[in-house]
């Protein structure tokens, strides 16, 4: 089935709010098997509203929209769609009682304003909302025109799909009786420390050798993720392909993968740490702790992780890493010889087997021309074995600080690979 997305809020347009509901709306309902044949975004004026869903109406017969479905003045969406479907908007009961009834839980008096979000186009299904006051509505009209109005804020609006929309949607479907239900399904190979022209040149043309499945090079700072689609398959079919052409992908990739879908770096490195029984501590410079967060962020972590430290200043290098001062002095404090000795000062400091150390410059100042911005050196080290590294990562601050730390990551992940 085809339909298409309205997202509706001022702010999206602005870019104050990042429009994640398109995003998740796109990833459910292309998982459901429905194609989004096209995304609009309007601001919060009732005649933007009107056109935008009168238009998609006319294309696909079926529109989704979220946003505007709140109790203010500028909450329009549901008197433009009732308008548009010729229909007026009544106060429903129910309704009415169940958010008079959350006021009452929360022990505040109920505005009477919000006596406007009890109102529904007649003849319309009401799609509760337990965690809010804004319930979903779904208009259809005698030509079987659909339009489904979801509440703005993320966590209401994911609610909403997966308990009353997405079950609808395999209803329609099913209604239609069309054979084995058809999906589109994906699967990603995550990869990391290699750019994205390297990594097609190892992969190659494999495209052809994958069809009808697509394949998508998916560059963040965390790495390049080889993402594969298989478009309006039969479920188990897409299923069996996706796991064939990812293992190719996977095979081709080598040490650069390091996992797949939701793979977290830090969870496969900690794995690999337990596996080996080895425990681990971190000397930071630029990087601030973004590692020891990264690792403390995984559950479990503490079985593994000792500890951190934030040697930002170099009298923290020299007096709790007992980095020398001279390697220092001589070298500087973004250099190989001082991000290998804050590797060995850890391994000291925290009597652990694996070590990670950083040091960079993330910028925006602290550059030269010898070491720019970005320049920053990482080491791992296991038992007595040392490995540095040295990158220049573009980017600003932020992104400079990330890569590392998932750059640090990765090192130690390599050493610890057996061969
Ligand atoms: P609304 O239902 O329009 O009152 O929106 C409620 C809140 O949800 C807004 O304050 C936004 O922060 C958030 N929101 C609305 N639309 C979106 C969207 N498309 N993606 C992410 N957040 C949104
Ligand atoms: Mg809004």
């Amino acid at each position: 089935m085809k339909l298409e997305i309205v997202t509706i809020g001022t702010e999206l347009l602005l870019g104050h709010t990042v429009d994640t509901n398109a995003a998740e709306l796109g990833r459910a309902l292309a998982a459901a098997g429905a194609e989004i044949t096209r995304r609009t975004t309007v601001a919060d004026r009732p005649e933007a509203i009107r056109s935008a869903v009168a238009e998609a109406l006319e294309r696909t017969g079926f529109v989704l929209t979220t946003g505007g479905l709140g109790p203010t003045r500028d909450d329009m969406t549901k008197t433009v769609v009732a308008e548009l479907f010729g229909k007026r908007l009544v106060t429903d009961a129910k309704l009415l009682a169940d958010i008079e009834a959350r006021f009452r839980r929360m022990g505040r008096p109920m505005p009477a304003i919000n006596r406007t979000q009890a109102e529904v186009p007649e003849g319309a299904c009401v799609l509760p909302n337990p965690r809010g006051t804004a319930p979903g509505l779904w208009i259809e009209d005698a030509r079987g025109r659909v339009a489904v109005l979801l509440p703005g804020v993320p966590r209401e609006m994911r609610g909403l799909l997966v308990e009353e929309v997405l079950p609808r949607l395999a209803r329609r479907d099913a209604g239609g009786g069309a054979g084995p239900p058809h999906v589109v399904l994906s699967r990603s190979v995550r990869t990391t420390g290699v750019s994205e022209s390297a990594l097609a040149e190892r992969i190659g043309e494999i495209e052809a050798e994958i069809a009808p499945l697509t394949l998508a090079y998916l560059p963040s700072t965390d790495g390049v993720d080889l993402r594969l689609t298989a478009w309006g398959l039969e479920l188990g079919d897409a299923e069996r392909r996706l796991a064939a052409a990812a293992a190719r992908l996977k095979e081709r990739a080598g040490e650069h993968c390091y996992g797949e879908d939701g793979a977290d770096l830090a969870a496969v490195v900690l794995d690999a740490l337990r596996k080996q029984r080895r425990r681990l501590g971190v000397a930071e410079s630029c990087t601030g702790g973004m590692v020891a967060e990264r690792i403390t962020n995984i559950p479990g972590s503490s079985d593994t992780f000792i500890g951190g430290v934030v040697a930002y200043a170099d009298v923290i290098k020299t007096a709790a890493l007992k980095v020398p001062l001279e390697t220092i002095a001589a070298h500087g404090a973004v250099s190989e010889e001082t991000v290998r000795a804050m590797a060995e000062g850890a391994q000291r400091l925290f009597s652990v087997d694996a070590t990670i150390a950083v040091t960079g410059i993330a910028g925006p100042g602290g550059g030269t021309p010898e070491k720019p911005v970005g320049t920053v050196w990482l080491a791992a080290r296991v038992h007595t074995d040392t490995r540095a590294l040295h990158r220049v990562f573009p980017g600003d601050r932020d992104e400079i600080r990330r890569r590392s730390a998932q750059a640090a990551l990765d090192l130690l992940r390599r050493l610890l690979a057996p061969g």
